[in-house]
């Protein structure tokens, strides 16, 4: 189905433990090079049939196929660890929902990567999708302990929350003047001269923008890199990120990122790729919504596909005044 990928799974468990629907997915992540289940996938897995108390087949690593029948959701202090620098923030956008749903406060603690390539990096669910759910009437809250980066992880964030509260629609249909745009670059065991390099790029080539710059030395298990563009809007701030790497100069991971933020920005919608793939269950469980946005990817239209089979006819994908989504409560 779609991407054929880790999101058919994740968006899966997420509405199965959220309307009780039981499944069976098969081939898992079979159009990728190491197909099916990733330790970090198997921790969403296994996170969620906790919070659920599901019963369940097939989980377990490089397993192709699941079959999940969920239980009754626990608010509570829970603890999911990936193990290596695999993606924590999508085993928390897993967990999310049904937790965001059933009443009663919640703790929990993720440790592994935060800020991978791929994946949501931390910033953009602390300062992208929490305000926005935030909004809708969410009570909920992310903090960063320590970041990890890929290969050592050992990365921390706590999320607290407090579930059964109701969630109104959200309109994100204009974009509107850019307000402000943030410029951060963090290095961990890194010298720090490749912070400043890519601020300095990230300066002339946004340089006639609202910029606000800020280098950072942070600590992690091991060495990283990251750079973070946010724009704010009147409605809502993107997030955007460059990673370093081995043999690629700091002013090209600037200049990349920077034609991202370009890219976005000339497209005039409110809602990056990103937000636009994890927007829909957030709007689909709660109280619907509308939002133009870029060029939908493959991940928006699995997750529209996936929705569908959970709970059909519900989201409408419409090429009007560039794209829109509408999802209906
Ligand atoms: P695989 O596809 O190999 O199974 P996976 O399970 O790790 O990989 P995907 O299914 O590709 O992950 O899902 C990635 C998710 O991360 C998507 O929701 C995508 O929007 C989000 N994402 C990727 N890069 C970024 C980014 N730079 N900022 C915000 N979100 C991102």
């Amino acid at each position: 189905m779609g991407e054929g990928g880790g999101q058919v799974l994740r968006s899966s468990l997420a509405l199965s433990a959220v309307t009780g629907t039981p499944f069976r997915v098969e081939s898992i992540r079979a159009r990728r090079s190491r197909p099916g289940l990733l330790r970090q996938h198997l921790t969403a897995v296994r996170a969620i049939a906790e919070v659920c108390g599901a019963r369940m087949h097939g989980d377990a690593l490089g397993s192709r196929e699941l079959t999940f029948e969920p239980g009754e959701v626990q608010h509570g202090d829970y603890h999911f660890a990936v193990g290596t620098a695999g993606s924590t923030t999508l085993v928390f956008q897993t967990v999310l929902p049904p937790l965001l749903l059933a009443a009663g406060r919640s703790r929990i603690v993720f440790e592994g990567g935060t800020h991978n390539p791929m994946a949501p990096p931390f910033d953009f669910i602390a300062r992208t999708f929490l305000p926005l759910l935030q909004r809708m009437g969410a009570s909920v809250t992310a903090e960063l302990k320590r970041p990890g980066f890929y290969p050592a992880g050992g990365g921390r964030f706590v999320v607290d929350l407090t579930g059964g509260q109701p969630l109104s629609g959200l309109s994100l249909l204009e974009r509107g003047d850019v307000e402000q745009v943030g410029i951060e670059a963090r290095v961990s065991q890194i010298r720090e001269h490749v912070a400043t390099r890519e601020m300095k790029a990230l300066a002339g080539a946004l340089a006639d923008l609202p910029i606000e710059a800020d280098t950072a030395v942070v600590e992690s298990a091991g060495p990283g890199n990251v750079a973070v563009v946010t724009v704010r809007t009147p409605q809502l701030t993107e997030t955007f990120t460059g990673f370093g790497e081995r043999g690629v100069k700091a002013e090209k991971v600037a200049h990349r990122l920077a034609g991202e933020v370009r890219k976005y920005l000339a497209a005039d919608a409110p809602v990056g790729e990103h937000l636009a793939d994890q927007l829909l269950i957030p709007l689909a469980l709660g109280g619907g919504g509308e939002y133009r946005t870029v060029e939908p990817s493959l991940h928006t239209r699995t997750n529209i596909e996936v929705i569908e089979a959970f709970l059909p006819d519900r989201v409408k994908l419409a090429e009007r005044d560039g794209f829109r989504v509408e999802v209906r409560a």
